[in-house]
């Protein structure tokens, strides 16, 4: 913006009379905040952010000025449209639709990929989203006990609930699952050896790998075994005096096949056991799928490790996600022994990762349904349990609707899979049946960005140049809400 003031200066010692001097044909500020067509944009974000945004408009156009991008000519084509209206309103109004736009807010996801970190993972029971939504915006009771006036945890409730869900003795909740590993490290083996296997050195996503997390948490790690086999064997021989802890991860998002070879949880926890160590358990997606009353189990999803199991192997701590399998909201749980609950909680770092009062609302009313016998309707594992038979009619029928929108539209359904997402269950797909959408005047790529771009956000798949809609994660009400965007292009 400097660079475009001192251009206006320069232009004006030049003295041309006769070039226009495009940088005076743009408005003040304040004149256009007083403008009839802005009125409305500064009723919407109010006054001062309504300057910030014209500010930034005129600076961008000053700089294009000086960079020759563009001339007066074009400047003036902008100032007023060709219907003779208020450009510089018009595309005031885009930019802050755009800029509002942005950000966290609903969308309908129609890509069949159930657990979409980049959507959000689980989206929530009703039950869940109201318990947190009212934890929001009131107080409430959270760390004291409203039967004695005592100060209490902020996740005893939680605890006592999953010990009942899984048979744990006790848990704690912390930011996420990522986070709960790192407590688990810290508090175990912080200065001392982690013993994990080659096989199970992963990376969760982004920046999240296994060496560089033991790096954070100041443990050494030690790798045993072959990244395809690794045996009981293996850790009982890494065993030193430098040992602090016994670690093993869930592939959770990968897959070996062949010459393989896993040491159990339970043989790991028993070696640790008999050498006086502590030993946990990276579970990743927290997955219940039988042993608990009116779960229905889902499909495809037979060899993914459950939850209770990963309890049951005598492991001191199993970490899982809130927002994976488990279908609540994002949270790191830890549920194990009592003692090593306790270690992990009196660290330090527990407090800076603590989990907030919204999502341990959410989360104890997640537990509580799946204690109610009502788990199959926790949306993660209602949308997995769709069949295909099912959603072929949900898609034919939609298909006749998309069809009812004009003869632009041409679609048909087709066999295709659907996937559990968020990395978990590598290599297990749900069949399902999607429309394939296409558009006289648009290309796939076209079509999928003005639907991304739409309100609310409607998220497709493009494959094989074609849109394609999964209505296995179609929500209550986003049937309409999909027919209503397509409607608008
Ligand atoms: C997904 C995953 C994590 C990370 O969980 P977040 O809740 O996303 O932090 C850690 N470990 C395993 C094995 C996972 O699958």
């Amino acid at each position: 913006m400097r660079y475009a003031l001192h251009m206006e200066t320069q232009n004006r010692e030049a003295g041309d009379p006769a070039a226009v001097n495009p940088f005076r044909m743009l408005p003040q500020v304040d004149e256009v905040l007083q403008r009839a067509a802005v009125a409305p944009l500064v009723a919407a974000v109010g006054r001062d952010l309504c300057r910030a945004y014209v500010q930034d408009l005129l600076g961008d156009w000053r700089v294009e000025l000086a960079d020759g991008a563009l001339d007066a000519d074009g400047l003036a084509a902008r100032l007023a449209d060709d219907a003779g209206a208020d450009g510089l309103a018009r595309v005031l109004a885009a930019r802050i639709a755009r800029e509002r736009g942005r950000g966290v807010r609903p969308a309908v996801n129609v890509t069949g990929v159930v657990l979409h970190t980049g959507l959000g993972r689980a989206p929530q029971h009703p039950e869940v989203a109201a318990a947190m939504a009212a934890a929001a915006g009131s107080y409430c009771v959270l760390e004291v006990d409203r039967y004695t006036g005592k100060r209490n945890r902020r996740d005893d409730r939680l605890s006592d609930l999953l010990a009942r869900l899984v048979g744990c003795e006790a848990a704690i909740a912390v930011n996420n699952c990522a986070a709960a590993t790192i407590l688990a490290l810290a508090t175990f083996a912080r200065g001392k050896e982690t013993v994990l296997s080659r096989g199970e050195l992963v990376e969760i996503g982004g920046s999240f790998r296994m060496p560089d997390v033991m790096e954070q948490a100041g443990t050494h790690l030690v790798g045993v075994g072959a990244t395809n086999r690794t045996r009981l064997g293996d850790y009982s021989a890494a065993l030193t005096a430098e040992t602090g802890l016994l670690l093993k991860v869930h592939r959770s998002n990968f897959r070996i096949e062949g010459f393989t070879e896993e040491t159990s949880m339970e043989d790991i926890a028993n070696l640790a056991k008999a050498h006086g160590l502590p030993s946990v358990y990276d579970l990743g997606a927290g997955f219940l799928n039988e042993g608990v009353a009116g779960l229905t189990p889902i499909e495809g999803l037979e060899g993914e490790p459950l939850l209770s199991e990963a309890i049951a192997s005598g492991c001191d701590a199993v970490m899982f996600s809130g927002d994976k399998l488990f279908g609540g909201p994002q949270a790191g749980l830890i549920a194990g022994q009592r003692g090593a609950i306790e270690d992990m909680r009196r660290n330090p770092l527990y407090r800076a990762i603590r989990l907030d009062k919204v999502s341990l609302a959410g989360l104890e009313r997640t537990v509580e349904l799946y204690l109610e016998g009502r788990g199959d309707e926790l949306p993660a594992r209602a949308l997995m349990l769709r069949s295909a038979d099912e959603l072929k009619g949900v898609a034919e029928e939609l298909a006749g609707a998309v069809r009812g929108l004009g003869s632009a539209w041409e679609v048909s359904v087709h066999p295709e899979r659907s996937q559990p997402g968020s990395g978990s269950a590598p290599g297990v797909y749900l069949d399902t049946h999607v429309l394939h959408v296409r558009h006289a005047d648009r290309s796939a790529d076209e079509l999928a960005d003005a639907l991304r771009a739409g309100d609310p956000p409607v998220f497709t798949r493009v494959t094989d140049g074609v849109v394609k809609v999964d209505p296995r994660t179609l929500l209550a009400g986003d049937r309409e809400r999909l027919l209503d965007a397509l409607g608008q292009l």
